[in-house]
């Protein structure tokens, strides 16, 4: 899937929306990104999942590791795509870490999979819970990349979006009188 078709694709299924949106960071862009807009649907998700399995095939990963809530979905398709097994990093009292019996064998090759990949916080944290399991992370694999995120990992990307966004003060938006919107209450709190 080429970044161009992918790109129609977000923005056919208002994954990719345009307008004028407040962050969670409290600053505001002209893009949001809906990613649930992809992974409610099994049909978006499959041919995602299995483009970011023939890049991630040759790193010989033995196991997919991703982090609740969305990971989970795209984890899943990931692994049932490359034939591994798929767990999940989850935050306790949080606190990243594996539940469930989730473990890994020293040495394991383990990639990451991430839906969309903003400060790259929660890939990093996710390759600390599978560093101190003993786990080795041989690649990262993510849909969307928003900002340049070194991972110290080789990291595969379906599609470069870098975040566009302004102070409240600064913003092109605001000063065409634009209405603000607050995805974060309006579109994400309900579905994530
Ligand atoms: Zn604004």
């Amino acid at each position: 899937m080429s970044d161009l078709h992918l790109r129609e694709e977000l923005e056919r299924r208002g994954a990719l929306l345009s307008g004028h949106f407040r962050l969670s960071s409290g600053r505001h862009s002209g893009r949001f990104v809906q990613k649930f807009r992809i992974l409610e649907d099994p049909s978006a998700v499959e041919p995602i999942a299995r483009e970011l399995a023939v890049r991630l095939r040759r790193f010989e990963p033995e196991i997919v590791v991703s982090a609740a809530v969305g990971g989970i979905v795209l984890g899943y398709e990931t692994a049932r795509q490359l034939g591994t097994l798929a767990i999940f990093v989850e935050k306790d009292r949080g606190v990243p870490t594996l539940r469930r019996g989730f473990a890994l064998r020293a040495g394991q090759r383990v990639v990451v999979v991430e839906d969309v990949m903003t400060t790259g916080l929660s890939v990093r944290e996710t390759i600390d819970v599978v560093e101190k399991a003993d786990g080795k992370v041989v690649a990262v694999g993510a849909i969307v990349r928003r900002s340049a995120v070194d991972l110290g990992r080789p990291t595969e990307v379906l599609l470069d979006l870098p975040i566009e966004d302004y102070s409240a003060e600064e913003c092109p938006l605001c000063a065409r009188g634009e209405a603000l919107q607050e995805p974060g209450s309006r579109f994400s709190s309900a579905r994530s």
